[in-house]
């Protein structure tokens, strides 16, 4: 008889090792086939990480949300002219209102990934007409707007209306209000991610709904929102909320902002 060549010895190995193999797997089943269904359900069930509780008490900002503007004081925010007292007035009835003049404003704290509500309302006087009716903007991270305007029977173009990514992407739906109706925007955004060299990674990606209506689904931000000509992409790090004086009397209330963490 022929001596078994290394091969022959390796193959033998092989063969006896897969028969190992399948005879643990039969074991495994056959065992599973035992148990019970409550048994079975168990082993799917993930215990850890437990997420923390937060209260949302209906028509209130959650819990864990940072307040920024509850119709009483501008404290969490600035002049974004000169860093100076924020100058929009707050109304009787809790709502902030532009000046027009006075500039933009910001809030003092910087953000990156949050979701972000906020409700506004255009003039109920109705003047101006496209672009001049009702204009502001929700700008994430100071340089990507969320076109707040007076969409209601006011044609503009479409990548500038109302709960547009501006000059971007078109809402999927206009879901405005009439002039002087208080309207919501509730917004999940996704910061741009770069690299050390301040080469761009990854995207902002942003959803929005308005009034309850998805508008803006997940939608890949191209780089600043600009009036004119293509969006810019340079480097940054975490950056403040603004919202835009662009000379009409937009009031807002009710905004509140979650930082996105995980678990
Ligand atoms: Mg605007």
């Amino acid at each position: 008889m022929k001596k078994p060549t290394q091969y022959m010895r390796f193959s033998a190995l092989l063969v006896a090792s897969s028969c190992m193999a399948l005879a643990v797997a039969a074991h495994a089943t056959k065992s599973d086939a035992d148990l019970e269904p409550w048994q079975l359900a168990e082993k799917s069930e993930v215990w850890e990480p437990v997420p923390p509780v937060v209260a949302a008490p209906p028509g209130e900002a959650p819990s864990d949300a940072i307040v920024l503007f509850d119709g009483t004081d501008l404290s969490a925010w600035e002049s974004a002219n000169d860093g100076g007292e924020a100058k929009w007035a707050i109304e009787a009835d809790g709502a902030l209102t532009v000046v027009p003049g006075a500039g933009g404003i910001r809030t003092k704290q910087a953000f990156c990934d949050v979701q972000l509500h906020v409700e506004w309302r255009s003039p109920s006087e109705v003047k101006g007409e496209g672009q001049g009716r009702g204009n502001s903007g929700v700008f994430l991270q100071e340089r990507y707007e969320i076109q707040v305007l007076d969409s209601y029977e006011n044609e503009t173009y479409p990548n500038g209306q109302a709960a547009s990514v501006y000059k971007q992407t078109i809402p999927l739906a206009n879901a405005s209000r009439a002039p002087g109706v208080w309207q919501s925007y509730d917004i999940i955004y996704m910061a741009p991610r770069f690299d050390d060299a301040g080469e761009l990674e990854q995207h902002g990606t942003v959803t929005v709904l308005h009034n309850g209506v998805l508008v803006q689904n997940h939608v890949k931000i191209e780089g600043t929102t600009e009036w004119i000509g293509p969006p810019q992409i340079h480097a940054h790090d975490c950056a403040p909320l603004y919202l835009q004086d662009h000379g009409d009397k937009v009031s807002f209330r009710n905004i509140w902002i979650r930082e996105i963490k995980e678990l």
